[in-house]
């Protein structure tokens, strides 16, 4: 197995949170089949390190020492498990640096987005955590003569995670620490593009006192592990983050088993801008949602949709403002965009580009002779864009944005609704009428109005359609962990006469 790469072994304060190993039971570990993977830093296309490809009986054995350690973690007095996620939490955040600097490596995101990443992460682990003590269960007014009737959570049991490259760390803490606050083990699959979060995430569970067996990294082939993990009958919840794609072949593997789904899937972001708005207000504030994480962000403004009226003062703004993003290694200063994560993201991008342009749409930007490596990929500007175009249909989850002008509200409803997809959708305007029709309108799981920021530990996150199934974070979060069981508590003697 490779060594710390020099970068990292530099940049570390604590390298011990580097781990190239998968951690099962409270143990660090080898794949016994000598299979592994490179790591590699999407900037610099440098190896970081290696992982080991797992295979099956080391999964099966994640899942048998799970399945041990959840009769302690159920047991455990709420207040204690509360506990120790705090540290967890207290953990994750004095750590903050080091997992910033190991996501920048692994997933290519400029340093500030990664710290913003590791601190919104961090924050579901507290809430979670805050959240155990909250799981109520309910009395119900009897129907039944002489019966007392009410309503338990238990935890659901062992809960499976499979999570994607682009938010490393939060897409498992959204998950996981629900899962530990509800009571139930967890076994994570991170993405191998990006394992080494999750595993400096396993090093901190550790040494915050979350008993062996309970947090659990197993890597391996993403179609193998998913197989086993979906046909396990021991798993009983899985939580899945990934394309709408994986999560068919997820929700079709896992049918056998009857598992409870939590899928959050793919995005087509509608962003609208109404009539009355500032344009440079509207184009300042579209930039943000469409180049956060160089667009590889599910909530990125997929299609932007600018009422007539103020389209060109738009357009404008928008490309004076895009032209002025900075693009390189998101270890440097001053970074806009990090690398897309492969090469493959790369050419997709650009065909989606020159399906664009060969419809009719218009290009500004995306000079690709000036990208500083070959994972990455200038902005690009698209205008005219229409229907059947694909960066209209599809999720580009690149810096590629694509501008649509409209008439009517009517009009700019239907256009938004024209997805397979339901994520996030954004609104600008500040005309309340118009606010609530579009709202209202909206196939969407998640509105914005005149907020680029929506997320965070309290909200319901979520889509509908071919988006997903389920919502994480907020009181509904913990809910995708726990059953409710039903109790009807009769009166033993009250039969008549006793
Ligand atoms: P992906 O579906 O390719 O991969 C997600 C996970 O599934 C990874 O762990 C991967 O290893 C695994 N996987 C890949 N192929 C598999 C297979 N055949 N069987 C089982 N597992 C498999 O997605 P990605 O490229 O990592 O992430 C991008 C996608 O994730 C986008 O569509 C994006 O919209 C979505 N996403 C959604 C949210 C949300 O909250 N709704 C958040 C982030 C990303």
């Amino acid at each position: 197995m490779t060594t710390l790469s020099t970068t990292l072994a530099k940049r570390l304060e604590d390298p011990r949170l580097f781990r190239q190993y998968a951690y099962v039971n409270g143990k660090w570990t080898h794949g016994e089949g000598g299979r592994e993977e490179a790591v590699i830093d999407p900037a610099t296309g440098e190896t970081i390190g290696h992982i080991p490809l797992m295979e099956a009986e080391q999964i099966t054995a994640a899942v048998d020492a799970a399945e041990v350690a959840f009769v302690q973690w159920r047991a455990l007095r709420v207040d204690e498990r509360c506990e120790r996620l705090l540290a967890w939490y207290d953990l994750i955040q004095a750590n903050r640096e080091d997992l910033a600097t190991i996501m920048t490596l692994e997933q290519g995101k400029p340093l500030p987005d990664a710290r913003g990443e590791v601190e919104y992460g961090a924050s579901f682990v507290r809430w979670f955590a805050e959240e155990s003590k909250r799981t109520y269960g309910e009395t119900i007014p009897s129907h039944i003569p002489n019966a007392s009737l009410g309503t338990i959570k238990e935890p659901v049991g062992i809960a499976a995670m499979i999570t994607p490259w682009n938010f490393p760390l939060a897409m498992i803490t959204r998950k996981a620490a629900a899962a530990l606050a509800a009571g139930c083990p967890v076994i994570v699959k991170p993405a191998n593009e990006t394992p080494y979060s999750a595993l400096a995430l396993a090093e901190l569970a550790e040494r915050a006192g979350i008993p062996a067996g309970i947090f659990n990294v197993v890597l391996g082939d993403p179609a193998e592990v998913s197989k086993i993990l979906c046909a396990e009958s021991r798993i009983r919840a899985l939580s899945f983050t990934g394309s709408t794609r994986v999560g068919r072949i997820l929700i079709e593997q896992s049918a056998h088993t009857v598992k409870r789904l939590s899928l959050e899937l793919g995005g087509n972001a509608p962003f609208i801008v109404g009539p009355d708005m500032d344009p440079k207000e509207a184009a300042f504030a579209a930039i943000d949602a469409k180049f956060q994480t160089a667009g590889q962000d599910c909530l990125a403004a997929n299609r932007i949709l600018v009422h007539e009226s103020i389209h060109d003062e738009f357009v404008e703004q928008f490309a004076e403002r895009m032209a002025a993003l900075t693009v390189g290694n998101g270890l440097q200063s001053e970074i806009d965009l990090g690398p897309l994560i492969h090469r493959q993201a790369v050419e997709k991008a650009a065909a989606i580009v020159d399906d664009a342009i060969s419809k009719g749409a218009t290009v500004m930007g995306g000079d690709q002779s000036q990208a500083p490596g070959e994972n990455f990929f200038m902005p690009v500007m698209l205008t005219g864009v229409t229907a059947k175009m694909k960066v209209w249909r599809e999720e580009n989850f690149a810096p590629v944005a694509g501008i649509t002008a409209y008439s009517t509200d009517d009009e700019v409803i239907e256009m938004a609704n024209d997805t397979e997809y339901g994520l996030a959708a954004y609104i600008y305007t500040h005309d309340i009428r118009r606010i609530w029709k579009l709202m209202r309108a909206l196939e969407y799981g998640m509105v914005s109005v005149n907020s680029v920021k929506m997320t965070g530990p309290p909200v319901p996150f979520g889509g509908v359609k071919q988006s997903g199934l389920g919502r994480e974070g907020g009181a509904t979060g913990i809910d995708e962990y726990l059953e409710t069981k039903y109790y009807c508590l009769g009166a033993l003697g009250s039969v008549s006469g006793s």
